[in-house]
Order: C-alpha cells, then sequence, then structure tokens
C-alpha cells in the first residue's frame, strides 16, 4: 500500500503547533523511519496516519487511491505496536493474537491458520499457551508483533516498539523485525529516537524537528548528506568546527584547516570518525578524556576550538590524559552547513 500524506498538520487545543504543515509519500513495502529528539510531532504525526487523532483542517491522508483523512481508526485497517504491548496480561499468547481477528469476526478455521502462521513466523510456537504473564519483555514485545502481523494490516505503524527491551535484546529484535518486515513486504512507518534503530531497519529516514520534516532520505543519504546541523549532529553526531572562515581556510585555536570549498558564511562540521590523531597533521590539541570503547577509543581534545573535540582512534593504544597530539581532517570530510534553512 501506498501513503500519501499531503499539508499535515496538527495544532492542539491549547494552541501547541505539534505538527506544521507536512507531505509525505512512502511506497508499497517501504520502512520509513520517523527520528527525531522528543517533543517533534513523531507520535502526533503516526497518530494522524492511524486516525487516532483529528488534524488540522486542510490535512489529506491517502492509502492507495483513497482519501481515508475523514475514516475513523478502526476502518483503515492499520496494525499498531507500541512501547507498551497492551497485550491482555491474562490471556494466553494465541488468545492474544487472535484477539484482532475474532473482533474482525473471521471464521473459525481461517483464526487458527493465521495464529499458527504469526506463531512460527515470530517463532513463538513453543510459548502459544502461556500466559502474558509469564513471558520476559522481549517475549511480550514479540507477541504484540505477532498480533499486528495477524490480520495481515496493509500498514503497520510502530512507536517506539523496542525502547522498553535492554540493549542486547533490542539489537536482536531490531534484526529480526527488519527481516520480518521485508519478508511480509508490509509498508511500515517506524517511529524512534534512536538513530542506530532507524538507520538499521529503515530504507528511508525522516528527520524531524519541532513539527516539521527537516529531511528525509536513505540512511547513507542522510549520513553523507545532511542538509542541515541538526541533521548533521542528530545523524552520526557531528561537532561544529567553527564559521571563521577567509576565503577557503578555517582559523581554529588549534590550527588552521584547508577548506574543500568557499565555506560563504556557513559553518563547518565534522565527525569524530574524522578526526585522525596523526604525528603529520595541522592541528594542536589536549588530550582531556580517553574512553575505551572495545573497538576504538573516544579522545576528547581541548584546544582546538571553542568546544571538546571528539575523535575515534582506532589503534592498539590511545594517548593519555594531559598529552599534547596533532590531528589531521581530511578536507572532503568537512561538512559546510547553512544555519538558515533554505533548503527545503
Ligand atoms: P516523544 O519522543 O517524547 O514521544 P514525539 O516526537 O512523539 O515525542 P509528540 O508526542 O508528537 O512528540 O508531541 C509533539 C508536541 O505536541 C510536544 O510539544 C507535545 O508536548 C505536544 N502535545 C502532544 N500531545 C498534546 C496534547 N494532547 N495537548 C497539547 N500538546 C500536546
Amino acid at each position: 500500500m501506498t501513503l500519501s500524506l499531503k499539508n499535515a498538520s496538527k495544532t492542539y487545543p491549547d494552541g501547541t503547533r505539534a505538527l506544521l504543515p507536512s507531505n509525505i509519500e512512502i511506497e508499497t513495502g517501504e520502512i520509513v523511519s520517523l527520528l527525531g529528539p522528543s517533543g517533534c510531532g513523531k507520535t502526533t504525526l503516526l497518530r494522524i496516519i492511524a486516525g487516532l487523532e483529528t488534524p488540522d483542517d486542510g490535512t489529506e491522508v491517502w492509502f492507495d487511491k483513497d482519501n481515508v483523512t475523514q475514516l475513523p481508526v478502526e476502518k483503515r485497517k492499520v496494525g499498531m505496536v507500541f512501547q507498551s504491548y497492551a497485550l491482555f496480561p491474562n490471556m494466553s499468547v494465541s488468545t492474544n493474537i487472535a484477539y484482532g481477528l475474532k473482533m474482525q469476526k473471521r471464521p473459525r478455521a481461517e483464526i487458527e491458520q493465521r495464529v499458527e502462521e504469526v506463531l512460527t513466523l515470530c517463532r513463538l510456537n513453543p510459548l502459544a499457551n502461556r500466559a502474558i504473564t509469564a513471558l520476559s519483555g522481549g517475549q511480550r514485545q514479540r507477541v504484540a508483533l505477532a498480533r499486528a502481523f495477524a490480520p495481515r494490516p496493509r500498514l503497520l505503524l510502530l512507536d517506539e516498539p523496542l525502547s522498553a527491551l535492554d540493549a542486547a535484546l533490542r539489537d536482536s529484535l531490531r534484526d529480526e523485525l527488519s527481516d520480518l518486515l521485508r519478508r511480509l513486504g508490509i509498508t511500515a512507518i517506524f517511529v524512534t529516537h534512536d538513530q542506530n534503530e532507524a538507520m538499521a531497519i529503515a530504507d528511508r529516514v525522516a528527520v524531524m524537528s519541532e513539527g516539521r520534516i527537516e529531511q528525509i532520505g536513505s540512511p547513507e543519504d542522510l549520513y553523507r548528506n545532511a542538509g542541515s546541523p541538526f541533521v548533521a549532529a542528530f545523524v552520526g553526531n557531528a561537532m561544529c568546527l567553527g564559521k571563521v572562515v577567509q576565503g577557503n581556510t578555517l582559523r581554529l585555536t588549534g590550527g588552521e584547516l584547508s577548506l574543500p570549498d568557499d565555506a560563504g558564511g556557513r559553518g563547518v562540521y565534522v565527525r569524530a570518525e574524522d578526526v585522525c590523531i596523526a604525528e603529520d597533521g595541522p592541528l594542536i590539541g589536549k588530550v582531556e578524556s580517553v574512553t575505551f570503547l572495545g573497538t576504538h577509543y573516544r579522545v576528547g581534545l581541548s584546544g582546538v576550538t571553542d568546544s571538546t573535540l571528539y575523535s575515534l582512534h582506532s589503534g592498539l593504544s590511545a594517548p593519555r590524559h594531559g598529552d599534547e597530539v596533532k590531528l589531521r581532517i581530511a578536507p572532503e570530510a568537512l561538512m559546510l552547513l547553512a544555519e538558515d534553512k533554505t533548503y527545503l
């Protein structure tokens, strides 16, 4: 199913403009993540698509060729999975999965077959007769997914479905979910504030800020071609080096850098993996923190810019606290980004 939102906006009765007029088109089978900090309007956008929120006048929600803007939630036939599992605790796994199908008054044989199907799909067969209260958090979230898949919805909406789980479980369920959605070819929208989760699951990520979609693109595209400082900082934690540029040279406290292009008033940004500790580097900084992260060290450096600059260092050993080190940043790793939002 294709989903198309035209001019979608929401103003709450107290005047909060949770969503400013936004457009988005999602293809059949596409998985799109809505990514952004708390309060940026992700849930509001999702609830408008589901039919749980009345949007402002002028909003249009299209499912394929149907304008569903006025259609109530139960008629939209959308699957939903939330952070809180919203399962019936005393019922068994199977009964929970069958619940939606029973409400739709499907024939008994069909219900049994569908339940069996999703139990297998979500690898829940051994737990079919267990009560929800006797399951772990990860298992409960799997049941919630299975229940959403059972009616074969044309669109699946997921609101932070993994955030209540611990880190290891979150990663494995994330990969499973991504695989399942693709195998079933379900069009899905996945809300998260975790950039890694968004990038791992989605075909395209819509980065939201203050009620607006700032940029939408493939994970690679957003990472490599961030269109604004907000997107660069939110996706991949880009750091601002500075703005004081003369021609193609950026002057910093710790030295000078050549830019690939005339910055023309734009800010210069870089990611920690592109800040290299190198003996022949043109910048000088002082090590103020060293954190060992397994595959690499994260080194905090003072004296290069006005704030701490971080470098990801993948050697077998790292410099020590207080050392003075030289740094190199390849010109092509520098991002020149305008503060204003004229690119929209
Ligand atoms: P989170 O990640 O914290 O869930 P979010 O990006 O999903 O945040 P929304 O829940 O969509 O954000 O909220 C967007 C804005 O609308 C916020 O400023 C929020 O305070 C506000 N808001 C949400 N619901 C209401 C409401 N019923 N009345 C007034 N304001 C609301």
